[in-house]
């Protein structure tokens, strides 16, 4: 284990974005603590120039080669010594080469898939936010992060939470499935806010518009998150999330709705224990205590204060209201690539609906359409992966037009 006074070499992936900046946030209150040796962005050529200023990393990365180029001339420019590559293969030196002991996975969707396998398989400590490479590599992921040894600390907020309320043994017992079982945990249950339409008229609902979609009444996210925690697909993602994190079987994985995003998520135990893990809806939490693990680091987060609160209130998700949570489910229950399947065409859905082309109600119909077209298969490598990925957002696209 690393102890507390090491500085940590820290590869922020998709450092431009709203996880990437509060990981920077807190990186900034820790100057002696974490060093930054990598950034990566998809086209905000500007944040990311200003990031590389501040931070200094040894490597930056953009996805075009042209961005990549006026990156590069605007820093050198500055007398800046950062090299700038592009597209996945500098996502992959990013990783291999800039001499980083820590990973940021803050990459929306699949595009963040290799670069954080890479860091998985080279052993790296991995800060996962990034929760569809994990949704559509499975069990091909977990075993990348036990034979290259790596740390994988989840960074979405219900699964930092469900992290923190198991016993410290649990990750290791996970696969012993006598030591698990003496461990007593029941269930979990992941929280949802249910999002901006909790309480909207279903007839209302065909008017939404993208604006009101990303108008998270608690959290502060990327547009395709924000959009997936509309639909609920977001919960989804994560009960599929929890179940290769934790090695937990689908039954054991509850969705239980909580507006007010202050109980992050709960372990129910054999003996009637139920462990939460409370906090502000603030990624800063999870994010610090990913960077620091075990130790607890200041994250500018305000405590919270009980007394102010309104009260805590849970319901069960009606799945009439969130057809993609039942989705979800189904391809989680399948299994095969059917979580790759429907994590691709909800990216391709969610991408048009942000882009006016499609109607709010129509992505849940595109992704079905999609997962009935597509046959559900065990995939072997990533290459099958990648391949059923492709395929998914073929179909998807057909079915977008014909809207
Ligand atoms: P975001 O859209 O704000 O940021 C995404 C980052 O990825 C940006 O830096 C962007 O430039 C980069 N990027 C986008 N497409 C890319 C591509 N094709 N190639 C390379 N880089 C690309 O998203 P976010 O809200 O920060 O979410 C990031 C990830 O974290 C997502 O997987 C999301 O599900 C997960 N997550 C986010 C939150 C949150 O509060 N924002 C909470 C839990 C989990
Ligand atoms: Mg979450």
């Amino acid at each position: 284990m690393t102890n507390s006074l090491q500085t940590r070499h820290l590869c922020i992936l998709g450092s431009t974005g709203s996880i990437g900046m509060s990981t920077l946030d807190v990186v900034r209150a820790h100057p002696e603590q974490f060093k930054v040796v990598a950034l990566t962005a998809g086209q905000q050529i500007e944040r990311l120039a200003q990031q590389c200023l501040e931070f200094k990393p040894a490597i930056a990365v953009l996805s075009s080669a042209e961005d990549a180029q006026s990156l590069s001339t605007l820093l050198q420019g500055k007398g800046s010594s950062t090299q700038v590559l592009y597209g996945q293969e500098g996502l992959i030196t990013a990783v291999e080469d800039s001499d980083c002991d820590t990973v940021m996975a803050a990459i929306v969707g699949a595009a963040g898939l290799l670069p954080t396998l890479r860091a998985a398989q080279l052993g790296k400590r991995v800060l996962l936010a990034n929760k569809e490479a994990l949704v559509m590599s499975g069990d091909l992921f977990m075993n990348a992060v036990r034979k290259g040894g790596a740390e994988l600390l989840p960074i979405d907020s219900e699964h930092n939470a469900i992290f923190q309320c198991l016993p410290p043994q649990f990750m290791s017992a996970k696969h012993t499935p006598s030591m698990k079982e003496l461990l007593g945990v029941e269930e979990i249950w992941l929280t949802a806010s249910g999002g901006p339409f909790r309480n909207t008229p279903l007839e209302d609902l065909a008017s939404i518009t993208p604006d009101q979609a990303c108008a998270h009444p608690n959290w502060v996210m990327g547009r395709k998150i924000s959009v997936d925690s509309a639909t609920m697909m977001n919960k989804g993602l994560e009960v599929i999330e929890a179940h290769w994190l934790f090695d937990l079987p689908l039954e054991k994985i509850k969705v239980l709705i909580h507006p007010e995003s202050v109980v992050h998520s709960m372990v129910r135990y054999r003996d009637g224990s139920v462990m939460a893990q409370l906090g502000q809806p603030d990624m800063r939490t999870p994010i610090a205590f990913g960077l620091a693990w075990p130790n607890r680091i200041h994250a500018g987060v305000a405590p919270l204060n009980l007394t102010q609160l309104s009260g805590l209130h849970f319901t069960e998700p009606e799945l009439k209201r969130f057809p993609c949570l039942a989705l979800a489910f189904a391809a989680a229950k399948q299994g095969g690539t059917s979580p790759t399947i429907l994590n691709a065409a909800n990216e391709i859905a969610v991408a048009a609906f942000l882009s006016g082309k499609l109607p709010y109600l129509r992505i849940a119909q595109v992704v079905e359409a999609t997962l009935n077209h597509l046959e559900s298969k065990q995939a072997q490598s990533i290459e099958d992966v990648l391949e059923s990925d492709r395929k998914a957002r073929e179909a998807a696209t057909t079915y977008l037009i014909q809207a």
